[in-house]
Order: C-alpha cells, then structure tokens, then sequence
C-alpha cells in the first residue's frame, strides 16, 4: 500500500492486474508530457536513436513534447499500453507523470475524477 500525504486516499497498486490500464486511456485525447532525459531513457530502452523515437512515439504541442495515443475501439489510448496484457511496455522507464499517478495535484482539488476512474484509491 502507498500512502502520500497531503491526500484524502491511499493506492493500493494490486488492483492495477484487473484494471489493465484504465489511467493509460480516455475519451478524449490526452497530453502524457516528456521531458529531455525521460526522451533519451525510454529511446534508450527501446535501442532507437532519439530522433526515429520522437518520430514515432511523440508529437510537439505548444513547444512541450508529448507522448502519442492511439484510436483503440473508439477510445484513445497511449502508445505504450499492450493491447494484449493492458499493461505498460515501457514500464521501468516510463515518464515522471506515469510515476506520480495518482498522487496529481489535479485529484486533490477533483478527487471524484479519480475515485470515478482508479479502482486502486480508496478514502483514507
Ligand atoms: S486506473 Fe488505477 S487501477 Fe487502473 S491501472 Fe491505473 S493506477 Fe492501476
Ligand atoms: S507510458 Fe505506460 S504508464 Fe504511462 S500512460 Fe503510457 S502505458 Fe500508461
């Protein structure tokens, strides 16, 4: 069990198995933004040079790079999400923003977004 402070839930990540990767997609398209050294770790780990890795993975909104999604039955999904096991392909080396779900200043101020989508949080 995780606990962070300052938060009104805790995240058990057990859950995680049955929920193949519910935070990973939505309805709508997402930004999963990606800093220079998370750039060269994952190209690194997929043994790409960094620009053929930009090329197929990212894409530049408002000059932040962004990871890519991908129209899956309807709804969009990131790049990096197994379509067979629901888990992450890049897992060891997925970006700062993968790391710190669910503890997102976001779901501080809405925590009913989240209890809505993760069914690893539950109210302390
Ligand atoms: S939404 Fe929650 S339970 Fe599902 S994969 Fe993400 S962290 Fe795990
Ligand atoms: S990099 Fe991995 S953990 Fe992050 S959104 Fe993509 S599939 Fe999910």
């Amino acid at each position: 069990m995780t606990l962070n402070n300052g938060f009104e839930f805790v995240f058990e990540p057990g859950a995680c198995e049955e929920c193949k990767g519910k935070c990973c997609k939505g309805e709508k398209r997402s930004y999963l933004w990606i800093n220079e050294d998370e750039t060269e770790a994952l190209s690194r780990y997929l043994n790409m040079n960094i620009d053929d890795f930009k090329k197929q993975y990212l894409y530049l909104f408002e000059k932040r790079w962004s990871v890519k999604d991908i129209k899956v039955n309807g709804m969009y999904q990131c790049v990096f999400l197994s379509g067979e096991t629901g888990k992450c392909e890049v897992y060891d080396v997925r970006p700062k923003q993968c790391r710190t779900y669910p503890f997102w200043k976001r779901f501080k101020k809405y925590p009913k977004e989240l209890f809505d989508e993760c069914i690893a949080v539950k109210k302390k």
